[in-house]
């Protein structure tokens, strides 16, 4: 009979353990297979800015950073047991992890379909505890994850698995504003920053069926902005076309992960516009209540989305044949895709193959 300690999981995976150390192999147990648990084998995760900024304790002390970290929350990969009460998935089904694995079940955010603000704070996949309080959670950079059925998405993956992963966070964290505030046809939609989050933004807002127009400082990505569905690209840095284009757009979706000035954005806002922000730069901004005033427009701010919304989303994306545009590297590479990262240098996420791992 094998003892019950061993039915813990051992999982293989690569942990960080300092904001400046580099990462390293790191083994590790996941929590037995319970009854309303599965585990998944990590085929791919994808790297999100949200994994570097945590990784260098860049949100710290608002966002601690635990080590050792094993990042990652754009998971997907293929369903290698279940527990005995399972009803959603079956050995052999992809599944997908997002940015949480548990939450109360209770609050009016859990029992309202926003989990992701669970007043009791939901056990984020890394970086976290589960809802004990004490275990840590580690994230995808590793080759499996023991998950409640609750929290899995299914994934199709009639297409290209390694592009779905970036939809666990990088396509909802987009999908979700821009439904909210109602991105559709005969609205102007500006997605600021075309990194991981923004190219997934422009895609989603134009399937939605917005006119999109891509504000970056990066003039060598327009062909990749129109090609990825945008109709306009704004260069930031050029002030002319910045003033030329002042009062342009229904919703600004703002990806932007550094420091940056919302006035300046705000002006491009027409009335009643909207900024949504879910870039989230380390340092506080200064913000000039003109900025609101006039034009009667809004600032808002958006995380992720709540399971039942994410699953729409992984179903929306499917049905436009919406994946991420990814490079697809190594676990050795991680170092060498954060600095490409930071410099905006990714066209459009790194997806790291945990297969070989
Ligand atoms: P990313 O791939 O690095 O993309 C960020 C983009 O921001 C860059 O590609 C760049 O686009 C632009 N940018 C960078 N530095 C800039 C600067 N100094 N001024 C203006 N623009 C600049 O990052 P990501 O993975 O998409 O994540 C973006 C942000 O969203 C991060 O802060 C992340 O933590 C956050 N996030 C939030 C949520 C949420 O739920 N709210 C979820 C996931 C991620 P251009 O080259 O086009 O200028
Ligand atoms: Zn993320
Ligand atoms: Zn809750």
């Amino acid at each position: 009979m094998i003892p019950a300690e061993t039915k813990a999981v051992a999982t293989k995976g690569f942990a960080i353990d300092g904001p400046e150390a580099k990462f390293e192999p790191f083994e590790f147990t996941r929590r037995e297979v319970g009854p309303n648990d599965v585990l998944i084998d990590i085929a791919y995760c994808g790297i999100c800015h949200s994994d570097i900024h945590q990784a260098r304790a860049e949100w710290a002390p608002s966002i601690p950073s635990a080590y050792p970290m094993v990042p990652g929350h754009e998971i997907v990969g293929r369903i290698s047991q279940i527990g005995a009460d399972v009803t959603k998935f079956a050995v052999g089904d992809f599944a997908g992890i997002g940015c949480f694995v548990d939450s109360c079940r209770e609050c009016a955010a859990c029992t309202g379909g926003v989990e992701q603000y669970c007043m009791k704070r939901c056990a984020m996949t890394y970086n976290g505890t589960e809802m004990d309080r004490t275990t840590p959670t580690y994230g995808g950079y590793s080759n499996k994850y023991v998950i409640d059925e609750d929290y899995a998405l299914k994934v199709n993956a009639a297409g290209d698995l390694s592009g779905v992963a970036p939809l666990l966070c990088a396509g909802i964290t987009t999908y979700s504003p821009l439904k909210r505030w109602e991105a559709g046809p005969g609205k102007k939609v500006a997605v600021a920053g075309l990194g991981g989050l923004g190219h997934m933004g422009v895609k989603i807002a134009a399937a939605m069926g917005a006119e999109v127009t891509v504000l970056s400082t990066s003039p060598s990505k327009e062909a990749d902005a129109k090609k990825l569905g945008a109709k306009g690209f704004l260069n930031t840095k050029d002030a002319d076309a910045v003033t030329a284009a002042a009062g342009s757009f229904d919703i600004i979706l703002d990806t932007i992960s550094a420091n940056h000035d919302y006035n300046s954005y705000l002006n491009l806002l027409g009335l009643n516009g909207v900024m949504v922000v879910v870039g989230v730069p380390t340092e506080p901004v200064a913000l000039n209540a003109l900025s609101l005033i006039l034009g009667n427009k809004v600032l808002a701010g958006s995380m992720i989305g709540g399971i039942s919304e994410t699953q729409e989303m992984l179903d929306f994306c499917a049905a436009h044949n919406i994946v991420s545009d990814v490079e697809v590297i190594t676990p050795d590479r991680i170092e060498e895709a954060y600095d490409r990262t930071v410099k905006s240098d990714v066209r459009y996420r790194f997806v790291i193959d945990m297969q070989g791992n």
